[in-house]
């Protein structure tokens, strides 16, 4: 197939507009999957019809590629959702529930124009919640708050909004605020229209979207009394004392729009669905990495935010995901890999939600396609047709776990070599190699320990070469410059060691703790020591 592109500009330029590519950054239990379950209640599902279906109760959107994922009840991939809302097109793009794949979360927060913060109305904000929050923050994704939970007891609006400002160091604007104490949920009350209130019918999880009625304030007053009052009363409280909501703030990450809910009963969500399609942006100009942008209405460009070896055991595959950032794709165009320059045919489009797959044929700036036995590519790739676009580099975690790999069976060697690399070009572990060590005894750097078992299990289940671990005793790790590396190496602190992040060739010193480290900066204060995006 020929790359002319047959869809005219104007066309590229009407679909992404209509596009809100998104996804929901929470802590675990916080109600992500409720939540996405209940979303696309409301939506027209478009490519996934049925893969939005419970499992076991209640993990619903979670896919099962993998013994591991069943065994702990975790997601370990991420795909998308893809879903119709008001003449939308909606892409929700999944995060790992565990915090040890924060690292994948990273990668999808690059593939989306904005996040949903879903609060606990109980737990206020988590560490994971904060974590992710500050991913947005250093990423420029604008953030939605969706306070959850407000049918069960939990804390009060006031104070969670609170808690926001100085946590998070961002204004929440409330859009909507609840009537009555969270485990009191008589109803919701519109910033912008004070004059009604919306009362729900309770709906059990997961069947159909709230019934909603409309009260006249006089209705309200009646009904609701006291309840009623004081939302006004708190709400006005809130809007009195902050800026009010601004649509630039908001997409300069300066304040978050806040609703509150309940996605178990299905209340509040059309709310938020509604401001994802009314506040969030649509996809726009990105940033190459040389300076100046790839423009939505230019050639095809795209970002593999996502590998994923395996999903369907039964085919052994390899799945890459792609964000497509401008112009269109069109399955069978050939596109260029820009770390390359080679080209590579996309044959096999789809898209992917879970277990389920639907072949892609055409897709616009902010869908995601998912491209099966690509095997040339890695994640944080560009890929482009046309003009060249080269996306900047995914920045990496701090990575906090460090342990040596080694194979149980060394004539098994060929296997070892070939499995440690495909999980580096993954993204599942960052592999590192040091002089000392050499890349027989590639060292394994990890955000989250949970990493270590997926390298184990899938080194002995899906590449026949079973390893050992060794922990070392590290916990932070420096990116340096060779004349640093030098100084490290030959510095008498025995525990600080120089390894080679070999995808990228970054230079990363580590230490045992921050009492070594300052120890050390203290004796050489011209080393370049710089800290990566820590997730603590
Ligand atoms: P995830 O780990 O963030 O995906 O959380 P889940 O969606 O699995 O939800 C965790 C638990 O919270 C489950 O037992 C849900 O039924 C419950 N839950 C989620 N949303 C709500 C809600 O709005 N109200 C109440 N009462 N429970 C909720």
């Amino acid at each position: 197939m020929s790359n002319e592109q047959s869809i005219p500009v104007l066309q590229v330029l009407n679909e992404a507009g209509r596009r809100r590519t998104f996804a929901v950054i929470s802590h675990p239990d916080a109600g992500k999957s409720t939540l996405t379950e209940a979303l696309a209640l409301h939506a027209r599902a478009i490519t996934s019809a049925g893969a939005v279906h419970a499992k076991g109760g209640r993990r619903g959107v979670t896919s099962d590629w993998m013994e591991l994922e069943r065994e702990r009840g975790i997601s370990v991939t991420s795909a998308a959702l893809q879903f119709e809302h008001r003449g939308h097109v909606m892409n929700l793009v999944d995060t790992p529930g565990h915090a040890d794949f924060s690292e994948d979360t990273y990668r999808v927060l690059a593939a989306v124009d904005c996040a949903i913060m879903l609060v606990d109305a109980a737990k206020g904000l988590e560490e994971q919640t904060r974590k992710l929050f500050a991913v947005c923050r250093h990423r420029g994704v604008p953030v939605i708050t969706f306070i959850n939970k407000w049918d069960r007891r939990g804390r009060n609006a006031l104070t969670l909004l609170e808690d926001i400002e100085t946590h998070l160091g961002i204004t929440p604007v409330p859009v909507v605020w609840p009537v009555g104490d969270a485990g009191n949920l008589r109803g919701l009350v519109e910033a912008e229209n004070t004059d009604q209130m919306l009362r729900y019918t309770k709906v059990p999880a997961g069947t159909h979207a709230a019934l909603e009625e409309k009260l006249t304030a006089d209705q309200a007053v009646e009904q609701e009394g006291e309840e009623w009052a004081n939302a006004l009363e708190e709400l006005e409280l809130v809007l009195s004392s902050g800026p009010g909501y601004d649509q630039e703030a908001f997409e300069e990450g300066k304040i978050s729009p806040v609703f509150f809910g309940a996605a178990l009963t299905n209340i509040g969500v059309k709310l938020l669905l509604d401001a994802v399609v009314d506040l969030a942006p649509a996809p726009g100009p990105r940033p190459l990495a040389k300076g100046g942008a790839r423009e939505v209405g230019e050639d095809f460009s795209g970002l593999v935010f996502k590998i994923q070896a395996n999903m369907d055991p039964a085919h052994r595959d390899r799945i890459a995901f792609v964000r497509v950032c401008s112009g269109v794709f069109e399955r069978g165009m050939n596109v260029t890999r820009a770390a390359s320059g080679r080209s590579l045919t996309t044959k096999y489009a789809h898209t992917v939600f879970g277990a389920e797959r639907t072949v892609v044929d055409t897709a616009y700036p902010g869908d995601v396609v998912g491209l099966i036995n690509a095997a040339a590519l890695r994640v944080g790739d560009t890929l482009y047709t046309g003009k060249k676009a080269e996306f900047p580099a995914l920045p990496a975690f701090a990575p906090e776990y460090f342990a040596v790999a080694r194979p149980k069976d060394i004539s098994r060697s060929k296997q070892f070599r070939r499995g440690v690399s495909q999980l580096d070009e993954e993204g599942v572990v960052q592999v590192l190699v040091s002089d000392r060590r050499g890349d027989q005894a590639p060292v394994m750097a990890a955000v989250g320990p949970m990493q270590f078992d997926v390298v184990l299990h899938r080194m002995e289940h899906e590449f026949s070469s079973p390893i050992t671990l060794d922990h070392l005793n590290y916990r932070l790790a420096r990116v340096t410059d060779p004349a640093g590396a030098a100084e490290v190496g030959k510095s008498r602190l025995t525990d600080a060691e120089v390894l080679t992040r070999r995808s990228d060739d970054v230079l990363l010193a580590l230490f045992a703790d921050k009492w070594h480290l300052s120890a050390f900066q203290r004796a050489k204060p011209d080393v370049l020591l710089e800290p990566l995006i820590a997730t603590a």
